[in-house]
C-alpha cells in the first residue's frame, strides 16, 4: 500500500504534491513526507501523521522548486518511528538523491545483509533504504546507470519515484503490482501518482498508466522519456479493486467502483440469498453491495451508519483496540432493519473481527436474520507485495471452511465471491495477482517467508 506522487515542471511543485497526498490519505495514515528540488539542492520535511495535521503554508514554502516527491506511509512490519517515513534522502558521490517507494522488495534482507558485510550501516528498517544504498554503492558514472544497477538488485513490487537536483526517474516493476499513472498540467509540468485520484484534486489531466517495467526520465525542457527496462510480467493487484484503491480512480484503465459493482453482481449470481434488504458495510462495501442488490432485484439501504472521524480498524494494532474501534466505527439504523431478513455485504473478510460485530449489531439491532456475504474470495495466504494481510495463522479463512466461520461470526450463512468470479468482474484480459487468495507467490517470496516488512 502506501502512496507516492512525483511532480515535475510545475511552480511550487510541493503544494501539488501536498494536495496529491491529501487525496491519496487512504492509502496510508501513519506517517508523510514530501522533498522538493530546486535545481541546487534538495529540502525534505516528513513527519508522523497525517497530510493535512504534518504541513502547514510555512513548511509547504521552505520545500522550493519545480520537483517535488512525496509519500504517504502504511506501516506493515517496519517500525513505526519517523525515521521509517519517506522519502528517504541521501547525499552521495554524484550529488543528492531523494527516493519514494510503494510496495514491498520480497529480497530486502538478502540485500542488507550482503551490503552489511561490504560495510553499509543502515538507520532504518525500510527496505528503501536498500534502494539508496544500491545506487550509491554503484560504479556506474551517471545516475541513470546507477538506478538501472539497482533495479537489476532488487525483486518484488516496486512504484518509485527517485529525485535529484534536476531530474526525477520513475519506475514500475516489471509485474505491475502496485499501480502508476502519469498526468499532465495544461500549463506545462508533469505529475505521477499511485491513483489518479489525485489528478482530479491537483487539475491534471490523465495520460495514462506507467507501464509494468517501463522507467519515465524527466529532465526540463524536454518531453519525458520512456525506457523499457525490464520486459512486462503484468500482474496488477486484485486487492487494489476489491478494497484498497478509492472507487472514484482508474487503475490499468479500469475504474475501481464499476469493478466493485462487477463482483457485487457476480456474487449475488453465486451465493444469493432470500433477504428483504441489502445492507453494505460502510464504506468499504458499498459498490459491491450495490451490485449485490441489483443483482437479486432486492432494496438496498444504507443500513449501517459510519462515524468518519474514527481512524481505519487495522491501523491500531491490538486486538482489544480493533474490537473497541468497530463499534465506534459503526452504529445501525434500527428502524430499517427490525424484523427484516438482510445480506450484509463486505469486500473481505481477514480475521473476521469486522464481520462478527456487525452480525452481532445487526441481530442486536432485531434482524430476524443476517447473511454475510464477502465480494471476493477466501483470503487464505498473506500477501507479500504490498497488501497488509497478516500472518496465515490469523487468516480465519486459512483454518475454517465456509460453514465454521458462519458459525464462528453468528451469521445464518456465509458466501464468498470464487476466485472465477473475480477474474470474471475484473475482466480476463490481465493476469491478475491473486495471491491472498491462491498463494501464487509469481513475484518470489513465500506465506511463511516474511519477506516484506517493507515500506508499505
Ligand atoms: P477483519 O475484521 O480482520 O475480517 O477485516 C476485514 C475488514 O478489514 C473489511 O471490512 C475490510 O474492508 C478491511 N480490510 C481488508 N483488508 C485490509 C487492509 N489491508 N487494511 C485495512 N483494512 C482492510
Amino acid at each position: 500500500m502506501c502512496a507516492i506522487v512525483g511532480v515535475f515542471g510545475v511552480k511550487k511543485a510541493s503544494t501539488v504534491a501536498y494536495y496529491s497526498l491529501f487525496s491519496m490519505q487512504h492509502r496510508g495514515q501513519e506517517a508523510t513526507g514530501i522533498s522538493a528540488s530546486d535545481g541546487e539542492k534538495i529540502s525534505i520535511y516528513k513527519k508522523r501523521g497525517m497530510v493535512a495535521d504534518v504541513f502547514s503554508q510555512d513548511i509547504l514554502d521552505d520545500l522550493q522548486g519545480e520537483c517535488a516527491v512525496g509519500h504517504n506511509r502504511y506501516s506493515t512490519a517496519g517500525s513505526a518511528s519517523v525515521g521509517d517515513s519517506q522519502p528517504v534522502f541521501a547525499k552521495y558521490k554524484l550529488g543528492e538523491i531523494s527516493v519514494v517507494h510503494n510496495g514491498n522488495l520480497i529480497n530486502k534482507q538478502e540485500v542488507r545483509n550482503q551490503l552489511i558485510d561490504k560495510g553499509a550501516i543502515f538507520q532504518t528498517d525500510m527496505d528503501t533504504e536498500n534502494i539508496i544504498h544500491l545506487i550509491a554503492k554503484s560504479q556506474k558514472d551517471s545516475l541513470v546507470d546507477r538506478i538501472k544497477d539497482m533495479l537489476s538488485r532488487i525483486e518484488g513490487a516496486y512504484c518509485l519515484a527517485i529525485q535529484s537536483r534536476s531530474k526525477m526517474f520513475v519506475i514500475r516493476d516489471r509485474f505491475g503490482i502496485r499501480p502508476l499513472s502519469l498526468g499532465k498540467f495544461k500549463d506545462g509540468g508533469y505529475i505521477v501518482a499511485s491513483e489518479t485520484c489525485a489528478f482530479d484534486l491537483v487539475g491534471a489531466e490523465f495520460i495514462r498508466d506507467v507501464a509494468p517495467g517501463e522507467m519515465l526520465i524527466f529532465e526540463e525542457g524536454k518531453e519525458p522519456l520512456s525506457e523499457q527496462v525490464f520486459e512486462a510480467d503484468f500482474h496488477p493487484c486484485a486487492f487494489e479493486y476489491i478494497y484498497f484503491a478509492r472507487p472514484d480512480s482508474i487503475i490499468d484503465s479500469k475504474n475501481v467502483y464499476q469493478m466493485r459493482l462487477e463482483m457485487g453482481r457476480r456474487l449475488a449470481q453465486e451465493v444469493p440469498a432470500e433477504v428483504d434488504l441489502v445492507l453494505p458495510v460502510p464504506d468499504s462495501g458499498v459498490a459491491a453491495a450495490r451490485g449485490y442488490a441489483e443483482g437479486l432485484g432486492v432494496p438496498f439501504e444504507m443500513g449501517i451508519v459510519r462515524n468518519h472521524y474514527v481512524g481505519r480498524t487495522f491501523i491500531e494494532p491490538t486486538q482489544a483496540i480493533r474490537d473497541l474501534k468497530v463499534k465506534l466505527k459503526l452504529s445501525p439504523v434500527k428502524h430499517l432493519i427490525a424484523g427484516k431478513r438482510v445480506a450484509i455485504i463486505d469486500d473481505s473478510l481477514v480475521r473476521g473481527t469486522t464481520s462478527k460485530q456487525i452480525v452481532r449489531m445487526l441481530l442486536d439491532a432485531g434482524a430476524k436474520e443476517v447473511h454475510m456475504r464477502i465480494a471476493s474470495p477466501e483470503i487464505k495466504f498473506p500477501c507479500r507485495y504490498g497488501i497488509d494481510t497478516p500472518t496465515q495463522m490469523e487468516l480465519i479463512s486459512s483454518s475454517y471452511g465456509v460453514d465454521e466461520i458462519a458459525h464462528m461470526i453468528g451469521a445464518s450463512s456465509l458466501g464468498f465471491l470464487s476466485i472465477d468470479g473475480l477474474k470474471a468482474s475484473l475482466g480476463k484480459e490481465q493476469n491478475y495477482s491473486l495471491v491472498s487468495f491462491d498463494g501464487n507467490y509469481f513475484a518470489g517470496g513465500s506465506a511463511e517467508s516474511p519477506g516484506c516488512s517493507g515500506s508499505c
